[in-house]
């Protein structure tokens, strides 16, 4: 369970918790969806609202698929994905490949380095056979 972050109003909370919750990434309409099933009605465009309020924050992440679909999840939650540009099925990495990667002084620019993204594109076997 994630533990309320300090300056979130309950329903950031909500939708982080929500987030957290989730095994794999959440496109908006998913979570939209799964909070109304957990019976809290939440407006799709405030779900919208909220996640982008929690991106400024540093706590989500968002990721566009080759499809447009865009993607949520915590950024305590280090993880990437293998992507077919084609079919667009995707993997969850195993570990990540950059975890102990660091910016030099001169590149972080005195930032607060929060989290990072990497994706790595390709043709699955599926689609290089056709
Ligand atoms: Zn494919
Ligand atoms: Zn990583």
């Amino acid at each position: 369970m994630a533990h309320p972050s300090a300056g979130l109003t309950a329903r950031q909370n909500m939708i982080l918790e929500e987030l957290n919750n989730c095994a794999d990434e959440i496109s908006g309409q998913q979570l939209h969806r799964t909070l109304l099933e957990g019976s809290i009605n939440m407006g799709l465009t405030t779900v919208y609202r909220h996640l982008r309020t929690l991106q400024q924050k540093g706590l989500v992440r968002c990721r566009n698929l080759p499809t447009g679909e865009a993607l949520y999840s915590p950024v305590s939650r280090d993880h990437h994905h293998l992507t077919c540009v084609d079919c667009g099925q995707t993997f969850v990495l195993k570990t990540c490949p950059i975890k102990n990667l660091e910016l030099s002084k001169e590149q972080s620019k005195g930032f607060e380095m929060l989290f990072h993204t990497l994706e790595f594109f390709g043709l699955c076997k599926n689609c290089n056979q056709q």
